[in-house]
């Protein structure tokens, strides 16, 4: 199937970028395309106007200084997976980056784009939510920012208003001792997840995130003292694996057995990803 005819035009800045959306009722920016070409394609949007995004410098940036990290929101998956930009993350993000789709993929599909579609399944929710990040949105009200937790309110369901854009995102800057670990589950490389888990340890800034993904809503955070955890300790071998299963089995009630099973795996494999890294 072939879109809807459309409009196209491109934005050179943010500002740009936000005049072409307040121009049409049915305005879509376009990033990667990675999701909303498909959706175009199968007629599941037919917006009047597509504002592209991708030649805004100030979308592809990279910012590091003593307490935080910012990434534009057009900063693609491969950029990150090449380390193309200074990583502050111990490695982290190449690794979360390398297991998305396929190169592909990567070359073209952008974290803002990732993170506006809010797909439980999709590896940069788990991954910020960990981090703590801070989505930084444009409008035309001006600028304004959310934590990550409040941002994505459900399965595919942002707190983006019309006319706004996310411009990027940002976490609090990692200790040298910090430990992260990513792990998901899919039945092939390429794939969206069954199953992920993403953990941040940093006692030296007293931060400690252990979240679950591939739920039927927003990422879950578990609590962190019933695994055996602290944010002000080293990371353990090992968590508390009745208290892992017994939260899991709250916070996703409608999961099967194999569902717990595989999440519970997941968790563990994170863990073990988090102790290999070396900064
Ligand atoms: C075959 C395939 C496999 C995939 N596998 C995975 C996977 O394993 N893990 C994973 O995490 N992802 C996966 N993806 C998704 C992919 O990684 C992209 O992140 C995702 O498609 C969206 O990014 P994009 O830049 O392509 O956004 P687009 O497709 O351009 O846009 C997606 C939506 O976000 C909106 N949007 C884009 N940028 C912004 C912005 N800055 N502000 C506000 N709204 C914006 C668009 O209007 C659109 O509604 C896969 C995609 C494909 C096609």
């Amino acid at each position: 199937m072939k879109p809807a005819a459309f409009e196209y035009e491109r934005a050179y800045t943010v500002d740009e970028a936000l005049v072409l959306l307040s121009q049409s009722t049915d305005a879509r920016l376009l990033a990667g395309g990675q999701t909303l070409g498909p959706m175009l394609n199968l007629r599941l949007v037919q917006p009047q106007l597509l504002v592209d995004i991708t030649r805004i410098k100030a979308l592809v940036r990279s910012e590091i200084n003593a307490n935080t990290v910012t990434l534009g929101a057009c900063v693609s998956h491969a950029a990150i997976e090449d380390a193309r930009m200074p990583d502050a993350t111990h490695g982290f993000l190449p690794r979360v980056a390398s297991g998305i789709a396929y190169r592909a993929v990567r070359n073209r599909g952008t974290i803002g784009g990732s993170l506006a579609n809010a797909d439980p399944t999709a590896d940069w929710l788990s991954c910020f939510t960990a981090l703590e990040a801070q989505i930084l949105i444009s409008g035309p009200k001006g600028g304004r920012t959310s934590s990550i937790d409040k941002f994505v309110t459900g399965a595919m369901e942002t707190t983006l208003e019309a006319g706004e854009m996310i411009n990027g995102v940002r976490f609090p800057t990692l200790s040298k001792g910090a430990r992260c670990g990513y792990a998901k589950i899919s039945r092939k490389p390429g794939e969206f997840a069954d199953a992920i888990a993403a953990i941040v340890h940093d006692p030296d800034n007293g931060r400690c995130r252990v979240v679950v993904g591939t739920t039927n809503g927003v990422p879950r955070q578990l609590a962190i003292d019933p695994l055996a955890l602290s944010a002000s300790a080293p990371l353990p071998q090992k968590l508390n694996s009745g208290a892992v299963r017994e939260q899991l089995a709250r916070h996703l009630p409608a999961t099967d057995v194999y569902g717990l099973n595989i999440q519970c795996a997941v968790i563990e494999r994170a863990l073990a990803n988090a102790h290999q890294i070396t900064s």
